[in-house]
């Protein structure tokens, strides 16, 4: 081959070369585009309408740079710190003792987890749970032991029982029936879910439970599996509502599973309403039964379903924070 010839050639080919170097760059750039548009990260969800401010905390602790344990960890303790939230930490509506006990749960994307229940006189319940999974070989403390504890990492008791929830005890005492009532009495508890910049899963579950109950009664929220569960290859689901409900069909474990199986987060938790109603529609506590399960996806993609309606959930992403009310299956006035 002549040497021009050769030239030309090599000329054609790198040129070639180069367009095709230019063309796999651009598809790439469009294919970060495309990837950035679907993820929709970090993203916070949160149940209830105190899940807004506890969101909104929890974005600021991500935006200081914190870790997402920190996020939501920080995000939860505004409702457990609001007097005025009761059915989460002080403030929280008691049970038929007139004594505030406390559940809670953390878990962080490696599946490491921590849990109190029944913990009383300590306002931070979650800081205690996060406690139990960093500095502890187990997984849950319960009770006096909690309380010990939460002591000896220099947690200070305090009574959690403000006047007003004293005096609705005292006027629940009057007539002592334990019917919770759907969307007020029993479910408020705080659970949020967070997927992080780098696609991790984060998730914490806190409750004063269910007002009234019997003293020493643990609900579904510090349960791993009811109240709170996530695998970082899959997605995270909390729950809300009647915990008895929610743990007799390992509730949060199931919509991650369903998830798994290829279920979208709202469908996911609607499937898990949808059983928990079949379990129940005969037995003893439909009459007041609500659950309510909220779901995120490793993908950014979030939801939430209730049995009744009423229930609503936080959203705080990229594009700022707002609530969002669940799907449901019936009605409730
Ligand atoms: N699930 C909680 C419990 O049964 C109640 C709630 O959601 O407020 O303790």
């Amino acid at each position: 081959m002549s040497d021009r010839r050769k030239f030309i050639k090599t000329a054609a080919f790198g040129t070639m070369g180069l367009a095709t170097v230019y063309a796999c760059q651009q598809k790439k750039e469009e294919k970060k585009d495309v990837v950035k548009k679907e993820l929709n990260k970090p993203l916070i969800i949160s149940t209830w309408k105190h899940g807004l401010p506890a969101a909104e905390k929890a974005w600021e602790t991500l935006n200081n740079g914190g870790g997402g344990i920190d996020a939501v960890e920080a995000g939860v303790m505004i409702s457990e710190a609001d007097p005025n939230e009761r059915s989460v930490g002080y403030g929280g509506l008691p049970d038929r003792e007139g004594k505030v006990t406390l559940d809670a749960c953390i878990m962080n994307s490696n599946s490491d987890c921590g849990s109190v229940s029944f913990l009383q006189g300590i306002k931070h319940p979650i800081s205690v749970a996060r406690k139990v999974m960093e500095e502890t070989p187990h997984v849950m403390l319960s009770g006096k032991g909690a309380l010990n504890f939460a002591l000896s990492k220099g947690f200070k008791e305090e009574n959690l029982l403000t006047e007003k929830s004293k005096k609705d005890w005292e006027k629940w005492l009057e007539k002592s029936k334990y019917k919770p009532v759907i969307n007020i009495e029993n479910h408020d508890t705080i659970g949020m879910l967070l997927l992080d910049e780098n696609g991790d899963l984060f998730g914490a579950c806190t409750t004063s439970g269910a007002a009234w109950k019997l003293h020493g009664r643990v609900g579904d929220s510090p349960i791993i599996g009811a109240g709170l569960f996530l695998d970082n290859e899959v997605g995270a689901a909390a729950a809300t509502g009647l915990g008895e409900a929610v743990i007799r069909t390992a509730g949060s474990a199931m919509v991650v599973e369903q998830m798994r199986l290829g279920k979208s987060p709202a469908e996911a938790c609607k499937e898990i309403v949808e059983r928990i109603y079949k379990k129940h529609r005969n037995h003893k506590d439909m009459e007041y039964l609500q659950v309510g399960f909220i779901a995120v996806n490793k993908n950014g993609e979030y939801g939430g379903y209730s049995l009744r309606s009423g229930f609503d959930f936080a959203v705080h992403d990229n594009k700022g924070s707002r609530m969002e009310n669940a799907g449901f299956k019936m009605e409730w006035n």
